[in-house]
């Protein structure tokens, strides 16, 4: 398939925890050659990292709230700037009107490709995730099992479940991504760059879904 249209194209990945946002953008990043920026992945990193931002980030992460609007920014800011030039595929951000307006200002967007998927395969899908500690490649108990349980099969390091994996969690975070989704959705409506792909079916493929978002991106 052509992807020359593409090239440079900046794009948000947009859809509810456990859709699968981050797996797409990856696969997408390799069809594309494009960035994948991850604010989530951001957040995470910062953590890690326990630099002064991530110290104070972590409850709101742990918790599964979100971190607050103008903090999220200047962390995807200062990782976006460098490289708009070379189009960007970019998940987890914005998840409220003031962070769509921001982003507005940082970037001009494209495309908003929203996934739309059901809550019990949300909550079964992240109950069972696991994630390596070393590379970031996701794993699933339950689907997407690695050959040896609890070690990557790229890297061979530990995998672990993320502090806000845990049900009660889940649910927290798709009770927030609920209240915020509707306006940010109906900002991009309104300019007209909003496309919506439906995942109802846990046995589709990852590969045929980032097909199904790569031919609605060329279009
Ligand atoms: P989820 O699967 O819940 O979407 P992510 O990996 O995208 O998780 O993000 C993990 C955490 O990082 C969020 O629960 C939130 O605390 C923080 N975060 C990521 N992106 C944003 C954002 N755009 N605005 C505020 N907080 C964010
Ligand atoms: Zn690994």
């Amino acid at each position: 398939m052509p992807t020359d249209k593409a090239t440079s194209m900046k794009i948000v990945i947009f859809g509810p925890p456990g859709s699968g946002k981050g797996t797409y953008a990856s696969l997408l990043k390799k069809r594309l050659d494009i960035p994948h920026i991850s604010t989530g992945e951001l957040v995470r990193e910062e953590i890690q990292n326990k630099t002064e931002l991530g110290i104070e980030i972590r409850k709101y992460s742990d918790a599964g709230k979100l971190v607050p609007d103008e903090v999220i920014t200047k962390i995807l800011k200062k990782r976006l700037t460098p490289i708009l030039s070379k189009g960007f595929i970019l998940e987890g951000y914005p998840r409220s009107i003031e962070q769509a307006r921001q982003l507005e200002k940082i970037a001009n967007v494209d495309v908003v490709i929203n996934l739309i998927v059901p809550d019990r395969v949300i909550v079964d899908r992240l109950s069972s995730r696991v994630q390596c500690r070393n590379c970031g490649a996701i794993y699933n108990e339950q689907t997407l099992k690695p050959k040896i349980t609890g070690k990557c099969d790229k890297c061979g390091a530990e995998l672990f479940k993320r502090a806000d994996d845990q049900p009660d969690v889940i649910l927290e975070r798709l009770k927030i991504y609920k209240a915020n989704s509707t306006p940010v959705l109906d900002y991009y409506k309104k300019r007209k760059l909003l496309k919506e792909i439906t995942n109802d079916d846990p046995n589709v493929s990852p590969e045929i879904i980032a097909e199904r978002i790569l031919k609605l991106v060329q279009i």
